[in-house]
């Protein structure tokens, strides 16, 4: 790919039957990019809508040059449409944004200055909008999503913030990191906060739904919530090691005790050798899944081939 020919932003969309909002959406976006000025790129991808979304997507494209409509072969789910757009997108900078209209397009300008670096300050690799408050979800989502981000804080080492979705900026250097990452269950918010840099909030008030109804019921919320915690966390895995520690410990001890219990001629005849074996090799078992679980939690994080390291500046040497 010709490097000079980046557009300075890509905008890109995931759209699961979004027939009814896209127009809005294609126009409040294309709005701020008019007046933003610079080169841009609306990439929207169709992840396998059973509605117009894709009649919608290639007239809006037809009819505006900046559109580019992507059509997965079917729908592949929220994250993996996301990651489908960020690999086609071109441009040096990236709005990731729902096409709900749920995180406002016009706080690009604000997000763009954030990046640049305001007041003498450094610039960003990341500005991530963060909710202040939630028009039009249930007590019950926000609950739940409060209780899911203190949960995955709790259990993982990457700071995930809170009250954030995946409405971003995020630079070229940290896209290609991202898209580094080959791991198929990708909790993309997830994956930024891990990549790190700069990453710096711009505080906003979510609104409802433009239109069109949620495509995340509560299933789906679960599935997300395991993926995230599954993809950052071996917590659960290494938990049976814990168990098979004390489970060990209970099982000798019962061990013991029915030994004590035969000496002392206080047993039923056949108790003894039921109970004794009975102790150790649950004990020894519970363990035994313990060391499994170790050895599975290293092979399962060097499966997911992460890059090691991440280098952000290189300063000094020949010139
Ligand atoms: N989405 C998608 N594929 C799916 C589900 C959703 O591309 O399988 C898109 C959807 O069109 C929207 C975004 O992901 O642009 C967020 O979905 P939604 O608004 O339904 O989620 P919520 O905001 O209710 O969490
Ligand atoms: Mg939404």
């Amino acid at each position: 790919m010709n490097e000079l020919s980046r557009p300075a932003l890509s905008v890109v969309a995931p759209c699961y039957n979004e027939q009814d909002v896209l127009p809005e959406f294609l126009r409040r976006v294309g709005a701020v990019l008019d007046s933003a000025g610079g080169g841009a790129e609306i990439v929207l991808v169709d992840d396998g809508s059973r509605d117009r979304t894709w009649e919608v997507m290639t007239a809006a494209a037809a009819a505006d040059s900046r559109i580019v409509a992507v059509r997965l072969m079917r729908n592949h789910g929220h994250q993996l449409a996301l990651t489908a757009g960020l690999s086609v997108c071109r441009g040096e900078r990236i709005l990731i944004i729902d096409a709900d209209l749920q995180d406002p397009p016009e706080l690009l300008p604000d997000m763009m200055a954030l990046m640049d670096g305001v007041d003498g300050k450094g610039g960003a690799d990341v500005v991530y909008g963060q909710r202040r408050q939630r028009d039009g979800e249930s007590l019950f989502k926000r609950a739940s999503a409060a209780a899911f981000y203190r949960l995955i804080n709790k259990l993982t080492d990457v700071d995930i913030p809170t009250d954030a979705g995946d409405f971003r900026l995020v630079s070229r250097r940290v896209l290609d990191l991202l898209l580094a990452m080959p791991e198929r269950h990708r909790f993309i918010r997830g994956m930024v906060a891990w990549i790190g840099g700069r990453q710096v909030p711009l505080l906003y008030d979510r609104h409802a739904r433009a239109a069109g109804e949620s495509k995340y019921p509560l299933s789906k919320m679960i599935r997300f919530a395991a993926d995230a915690i599954t993809a950052f966390s071996v917590v659960p895995l290494m938990a049976s090691m814990t168990i098979g520690w004390v489970m060990a410990a209970v099982g000798f001890a019962f061990f013991v005790y029915s030994i004590i219990g035969w000496l002392m001629h206080a047993n039923l005849p056949g108790w003894t050798s039921i109970m004794a074996a009975l102790g150790l090799l649950g004990g020894m078992q519970f363990l035994m899944l313990g060391i499994i679980g170790a050895y599975l939690g290293r092979l399962y994080d060097q499966s997911k081939g992460r890059p090691l390291f991440m280098i952000r500046d290189i300063v000094g040497g020949p010139k």
